[in-house]
């Protein structure tokens, strides 16, 4: 699929002066919204994860230009232009993801669509119809106030889109109790990429048998499909009670086993997320309270408050017998109200890699220790953070804390790819595919792979859609990257990066030992000097009363003179 027509498409070939096809799109657009300005084009190269320069190398993440729509219309128009010049179009929300779906693997148009922000509940119908840009709380706050909540949302919600978690498939808080945002959206609205604005779904009612769902094949498709434009989402009536609950774990063994007893039995919270030891550690490096060291479960539950208070006394039990203890009330509030900000602890980093997986509930206290071992081995502080996704399936966010500005940390990044590959041996898989990802989607898909393109291909035969992800892991030369090529990159510099750690470790090690001796010779010289002084004071007290204190003097007690 590489090459399609897209041979020499897209970027500045050097310094940073606009192409030609760029000059035009701004001549041609309102005023105001195409950006060619190659400071703000700079802040486009990245999205969550940080980008090792390295990258460079293979891709060119910086766009040619930006444009930032207001309205439906003028996506429709640029899409357009894109389409007769050949021009790639990376479709991005608020950049909160991390698998580089909405970084330019060869520069092009990125579409900031946060300009898209007008939310409006329909109480006829029970929705809340969103514009992509709009973010995730804003969406949530308007539904609370008509006397409505979301079934579900990102724990990024102060910041991402809902466009963005559209198109990512997004799994997050609620998706225990309401599934997904596949089970929420009703209907999208698309600019296709034949530059058709068109209608997926029905807004008043269920679509079920009524043709071909082309609205499931947009969620989760990454920007590669189409560019949404507008959601019409499901809505649930406000709860009577919402109520936390806390449980701490001596270990992630007990923590996995009251998960899976959890979802095992007919107890149904809203949300369910649970940390292990380390990222706990990690907050307690914030200045935090953490009173439980071993792991931490937090549940939420909603609904008629006799229904919420006979859940959480059955979840309480399940604690007990796990072999936990249930947290204070005041506790589980205050864990229930940072949900949304697991991820502080990057500021201990400064730099978060991460990698978000699914894997079968049943083994994420095996998935758990193999994520430490990973992390351990790297010799770099990290920790877990995880939600149970559905009764069989858990995910989890394994991340390490490093400092982007050493050059150590380039050789980190394999990380990434070892947690991928642990969940797919445990039967999981990563979470998303992005630019990151990409080549891994054979392995993980096999022959029906070969559908997938062909789908790719007859919805966007210029590949021009956010070209290089999900199907395909294309470079800036327009050459697929071959998958035993990308694993074997990110494996020899995972390698290299443990090496690396190994040695610092034992440098660190060496140096501690050094230092410990240093500082007990240096307390045993005190100890001798506080010796002598304490001798040289009892002598002359000795001396100013008059007493013998010399060796030798075997008499106990004092000699009178
Ligand atoms: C702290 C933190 C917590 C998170 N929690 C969760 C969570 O609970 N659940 C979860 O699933 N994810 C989570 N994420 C990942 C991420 O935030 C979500 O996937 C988020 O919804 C992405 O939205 P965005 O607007 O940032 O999308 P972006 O990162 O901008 O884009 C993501 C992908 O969607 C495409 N895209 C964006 N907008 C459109 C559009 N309008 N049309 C077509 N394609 C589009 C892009 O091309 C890209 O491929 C979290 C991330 C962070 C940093």
């Amino acid at each position: 699929m590489a090459g399609n027509g897209t041979k020499g498409r897209g970027g500045r070939k050097g310094g940073d002066a606009p192409p030609d096809w760029a000059r035009l799109l701004e001549r041609r657009m309102d005023p105001g919204l195409v950006s060619l300005d190659p400071t703000e084009l700079e802040l486009y190269d990245r999205d969550a994860a940080p980008l090792p320069a390295s990258a460079k190398w293979a891709f060119k993440p910086r766009p040619d230009a930006v444009v930032r729509p207001k309205n439906a219309d003028q996506v429709r128009k640029v899409v357009r232009f894109a389409i007769k010049a050949g021009v790639p179009i990376v479709p991005r929300g608020a950049a909160t993801w991390g698998f580089g779906g909405a970084v330019p693997n060869n520069g092009g148009i990125v579409f900031d669509l946060q300009g898209l922000s007008d939310i409006h509940v329909d109480r006829d119908t029970m929705t809340v119809i969103a514009g992509a840009g709009a973010i995730w709380r804003d969406v949530q706050d308007l539904a609370e106030r008509r006397g409505y909540m979301l079934p579900a949302y990102p724990t990024s919600a102060p910041g991402s889109t809902v466009g963005g978690w559209i198109n990512t498939g997004g799994v997050g808080v609620g998706a225990f109790r309401y599934g997904g945002i596949d089970r929420q959206v009703r209907a999208l609205r698309v600019v296709l990429p034949n530059g058709e604005h068109v209608r997926l779904g029905f807004d008043r009612v269920i679509p079920n048998s009524s043709g071909y769902d082309i609205k499931s094949l947009i969620i989760g498709s990454e920007g590669t499909l189409g560019i949404v434009t507008e959601a019409t989402l499901e809505l649930q009536p406000a709860p009577e009670e919402f109520r936390p609950l806390a449980a701490g774990f001596p270990t992630s063994k007990e923590l996995g086993d009251f998960v899976q007893l959890l979802a095992r039995s007919r107890i149904t919270p809203y949300h369910i997320s649970f940390y292990d030891s380390s990222h706990l550690s990690n907050l307690e490096q914030l200045g935090e309270d953490v009173p439980y060291k071993g792991g931490l479960v937090s549940l939420v539950f909603e609904g008629y408050s006799a229904m919420v208070g006979w859940e959480w006394e059955a979840a309480a039990e399940l604690v007990r017998r796990a072999g936990g203890e249930v947290a204070s009330e005041r506790f589980a509030n205050t864990t229930w109200d940072e949900h949304m900000f697991d991820l502080r602890v990057a500021r201990e980093g400064p730099t978060l890699l991460m990698n978000e997986v699914f894997v079968p509930l049943s083994r994420i206290s095996e998935v758990m220790a193999g994520m430490a071992r990973i992390i351990n081995s790297h010799n770099v502080p990290g920790g877990i953070v995880g939600t149970a996704a559905s009764r069989s399936t858990a995910s989890l966010m394994p991340y390490a804390l490093v400092d982007r500005r050493k050059w150590t940390t380039f050789f980190a990044f394999g990380l990434v790819d070892e947690f991928a590959q642990l969940s797919i041996d445990l039967g999981g898989r990563p979470a998303g595919v992005g630019l990151w990802m990409a080549y891994q989607m054979p392995e993980l898909h096999g022959k029906s792979m070969e559908a997938m393109v062909a789908i790719k291909k007859a919805l966007d035969p210029k590949d021009i859609m956010n070209p290089g992800k999900l199907v395909h892991a294309v470079s800036k030369f327009d050459i697929e990257l071959p998958a035993a090529i990308m694993s074997l990159g990110t494996k020899s510099i995972s390698m290299v990066h443990t090496l690396l750690s190994d040695s610092g470790r034992r440098k660190r090690d060496a140096r501690s030992t050094a230092s410990k001796s240093a500082s007990e010779a240096t307390e045993m010289v005190e100890e001798e000097r506080a010796e002598d002084l304490e001798e040289e004071r009892a002598t002359m007290e000795a001396a100013e009363a008059g007493i013998d204190t010399e060796p030798g003097d075997d008499s106990e007690g004092t000699k009178e003179g």
